[in-house]
């Protein structure tokens, strides 16, 4: 029997990258998962996602959703949950990278980010008290540049990360007595879409770690199959950086 067996999870942005592998090892834990994606590239992905998720025995459902769109994000979590039955797992993933001069920051830029990275995660946990049963898991990606900046021109993806540690907290308060933990993984450089290991920047990045190197979206996976596993259930109201040591 797996950790997972009988669970039904939801993951915001889940076509590719950490997204796609928390997908994957959710369901190779056991798990149903729905995911959203919002691009046509990302639809392509999905589809690889989902015969990945069909391999491992699982059910798997892809939903194209906005994350920047309040109404989008809401009734994703309600189409996951129709479509599955129940939710005990809900990941918020999605996310971007705005970067550059703080000058140049636009005010739609601004809000777009919050949206995705805040909001969205604020509703999607708000809208999945419906359907967690006593146990249930909430898990935020954020970012170790929530917590230490290294370098110039994160400004606002610092800032629209770091509220998710406020979030997870206080979810922690409000849901602990239904045994539901809510807790941020803030990854460091990760092998993606949205940071190349094989960039002209990335061997900064790796400069950066104590252990000089980046991390595989696996190693982001693991550590939310722990939380949304038995490991998990005493874990709540914190942060966990899965960064190489980039913040030691
Ligand atoms: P990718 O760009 O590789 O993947 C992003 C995922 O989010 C895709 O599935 C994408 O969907 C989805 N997405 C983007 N915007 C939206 C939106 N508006 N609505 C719904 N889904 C959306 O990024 P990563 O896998 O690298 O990043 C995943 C998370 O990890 C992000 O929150 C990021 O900030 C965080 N992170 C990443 C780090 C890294 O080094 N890679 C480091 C620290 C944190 P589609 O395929 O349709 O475009």
């Amino acid at each position: 029997m797996s950790e997972l067996d009988g669970k039904a999870a939801f993951v915001t942005g889940g076509s590719r990258g950490i997204g796609a592998a928390i997908v994957r090892r959710l369901a190779a834990d056991g798990a149903d998962v729905a995911f959203t994606y919002v691009s046509d590239a990302g639809a392509e992905q999905a589809e690889k996602v989902l015969a990945d998720v069909a391999a491992a025995g699982r059910r798997g459902i892809a939903i194209r959703s906005d994350a920047a769109d309040a109404a989008s994000a809401v009734d994703a979590v309600a189409r996951a949950a129709e479509a599955l039955g129940r939710l005990d797992i809900v990941v918020h993933n999605a996310g971007v990278f705005p970067s550059g001069p703080v000058e140049d920051v636009t005010l739609a830029e601004l809000d777009r980010t919050l949206a995705i990275h805040a909001r969205a995660a604020f509703l999607t946990a708000q809208a999945s008290l419906a359907h967690l049963p006593d146990g249930g898991r909430i898990v935020a990606i954020g970012s170790s540049l929530a917590e230490r900046v290294a370098f110039p021109g994160v400004t606002l993806y610092s800032m629209s990360k770091a509220a998710l540690s406020g979030l997870v907290r206080g979810l922690a308060r409000d849901l602990g007595a239904r045994g539901i933990t809510a807790n941020v993984v803030h990854p460091g450089s990760t092998d993606t879409d949205m940071n190349p290991a094989n960039a002209d920047h990335a061997q900064a990045q790796r400069d950066l770690t104590a252990m000089g190197t980046f991390m595989n979206a696996d190693d982001i996976a693991a550590t939310v199959a722990h939380l949304a596993g038995p490991g998990g259930r005493y874990i709540t109201g914190t942060a966990i950086t899965v960064d190489a040591g980039a913040t030691a």
